[in-house]
């Protein structure tokens, strides 16, 4: 057995991992960084659609199937993870959003007055999404430029997405040219964590600068089985070498868990921190009795509303024969093309029930017909296009539990998408909404007929059991290790990220947050990993 001592280890080189290891490593710490998956060099994760010819099955994603959940009829469905370098950052579809300041607010309510006055409101966090960003076309008191991370509009924009734009403002919403400013409400084109074509993950950005700096250990395809904890203090990871190995790192300061919010709980129980009544019933001692671990999940659910074109719109068949070759000749001339797009490049945040209040939906303009394990044998694979409509606040709450004592064994989920009869309305809205989007000029001219939901039978009922049907993740479970006040025994951090009751012991991912920002996690992922950073080094 290997022993090799560092001042901090990460756990998880994902979004939130690879920064905080980043600026550990940049403020001259010894660092090992320990990551179960893969090098993040392969062209199709670099090239922007490349998400879409893995999302249904690549070594570079795990795929976790939740428990079959009740309220969905039994129903189970998958919830993919990036399992590279780059975590998520490295498989996602790169769409760059922060959330709006009310989430970072409520965060600082819930987080003020105690531990240690760690300021979680929205102008500190936005220092540090500014500081890290280089966009290619904003520089204001909201957007950074020269950071490490490449923030750009989109390289190619297709017909498609030009006419759902125009179709919701017809509705009455504004066009919104940036929906990290001021205001999130409207239609609009995201901005992607890419530049020219290239993916800026966090292992692009952060890492890969990096990977000389003798101070850096970075180990690949090397997995966390087990904290060692002594004596209440975190002294090092146990993990499995890509050989199959079993090593032992120890660090002399933190060890920092980022494995993302479906395995750093999985961890912390394994290495028997977590509600007591679960680490016995697997015959793990207890180290410490946190009941909070593995609670609070939370994710954005997300249904798919599905309808063909009625002429050779969007990208489907662009990743085929003749035109793949096409495509990537273009891209490697010029530079340009559909490549150079993620497969999405319009969106809208609405409140349909009050235009004028803080948005309750996200939508995504997908300019194909988008087949999944739900959908395949329902919908012809033609031309098309998929609204998927997001509900960004949701309130319903699910868990994480062990599945059972061996670290190779893929936690229990069930995230309980949909299950409060408020985040139901909230779909079933957001639905009709952008089923009027479908109507609406110029949109409407290029629909030949809405596939699912069924336009036969729109009632309510008809629309939950469309939901219950076809409901799924967008792909952004957190808040499991949630921060939490003092007094609330389910807070399993401080406002530090430290895991309260064991000293030397950071969670610095998803799993941190008492609540989900509204929107896209990847860069409020990597927001955390800077601040974890910060209090990390400010802590010595
Ligand atoms: C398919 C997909 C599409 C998405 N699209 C978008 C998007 O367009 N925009 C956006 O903002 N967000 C998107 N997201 C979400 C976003 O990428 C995630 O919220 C974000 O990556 C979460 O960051 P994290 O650091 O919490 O965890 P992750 O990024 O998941 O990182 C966890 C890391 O830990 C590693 N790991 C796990 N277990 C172990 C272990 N035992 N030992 C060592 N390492 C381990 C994993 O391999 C991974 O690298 C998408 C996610 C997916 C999966």
């Amino acid at each position: 057995m290997v022993t090799k001592t560092y001042d901090n280890i990460v756990v998880g080189g994902g979004a939130a991992g690879c920064v905080v290891a980043a600026r550990l490593v940049a403020a001259g710490r010894r660092v090992l960084l320990l990551e179960g998956g893969y090098s993040n060099r392969h062209p199709l994760l670099d090239m922007p659609p490349g998400i879409f010819k893995m999302i249904n099955g690549s070594r570079y994603m795990h795929y976790h199937t939740t428990d079959p959940q009740p309220h969905l009829n039994g129903r189970a469905h998958d919830i993919p993870q990036g399992n590279v370098l780059g975590g998520g950052s490295s498989v996602n579809a790169q769409v760059y959003i922060r959330g709006r300041p009310s989430d970072y607010e409520a965060w600082n309510d819930i987080l003020r007055g105690n531990n240690d006055g760690a300021d979680w409101s929205w102008n500190a966090v936005l220092r540090h999404f500014r500081g890290m960003e280089d966009n290619n076309r904003l520089l204001n008191d909201r957007h950074g430029a020269g950071g490490p991370l490449k923030v750009s509009d989109p390289g190619y924009i297709d017909q498609m997405s030009r006419w759902f734009v125009q179709a919701v403002q017809g509705l009455g919403e504004p066009f919104n040219p940036d929906f990290n400013g001021l205001s999130q409400r409207g239609v609009g084109f995201y901005q992607f964590m890419n530049r020219a074509g290239k993916r800026s993950s966090s292992a692009y950005a952060f890492i890969e600068p990096l990977l000389k700096d003798p101070r850096l250990d970075l180990k690949l395809q090397a997995r966390a089985e087990k904290i060692i904890i002594e004596n209440g203090r975190a002294k090092g990871i146990q993990y499995r070498e890509k050989d199959g190995a079993t090593s032992v790192a120890m660090a002399d300061d933190a060890v920092v868990l980022s494995a993302g919010a479906l395995i750093t709980p999985k961890l912390l129980m394994l290495s028997g921190v977590g509600p007591a009544d679960e680490l016995k019933a697997h015959s793990i001692d207890v180290a410490l009795d946190l009941p909070g671990v593995g609670e609070n999940l939370v994710d954005h659910p997300e249904v798919p509303i599905i309808s063909t074109a009625n002429g050779k719109y969007g990208y489907h068949r662009q990743g085929d024969g003749w035109r793949m070759i096409r495509n990537g000749l273009q891209f490697k001339l010029f530079g340009s093309g559909p490549i150079t797009s993620a497969g999405v490049e319009a969106g809208a945040f609405v409140n349909p029930g009050n235009p004028d209040g803080e948005p309750t939906i996200q939508a995504f303009c997908v300019p194909i017909v988008y087949l999944d394990r739900d959908t395949r044998s329902l919908v012809d694979d033609t031309y098309g296009l998929t609204i998927t409509t997001v509900v960004v606040k949701p309130k319903s709450r699910g868990h994480v539990r062990l599945r059972s004592a061996s670290p190779s064994d893929k936690p229990r989920v069930s995230p309980n998408l949909l299950k409060d009869p408020a985040d139901m309305r909230e779909m079933i809205a957001g639905q009709r909404f952008f089923l009027r989007a479908l109507e609406a000029t110029p949109l409407k001219e290029r629909i030949s007929k809405v596939a699912v939901p069924s336009p036969a039978d729109l009632s309510d009922a008809a629309l939950e059991l469309h939901c219950k049907r076809f409901v799924k993740t967008n792909y952004h479970p957190a808040g499991t290790c949630k921060m939490g006040a003092d007094g609330d025994p389910m807070a399993v951090l401080d406002a530090r990220m430290r895991v309260r009751g064991i000293d030397g012991l950071r969670v610095c991912d998803m799993s941190a947050v008492p609540d989900i920002n509204a929107g896209n996690t990847a860069a409020p992922a990597m927001m955390l990993g800077d601040r974890c950073a910060s209090f990390i080094l400010d802590a010595n």
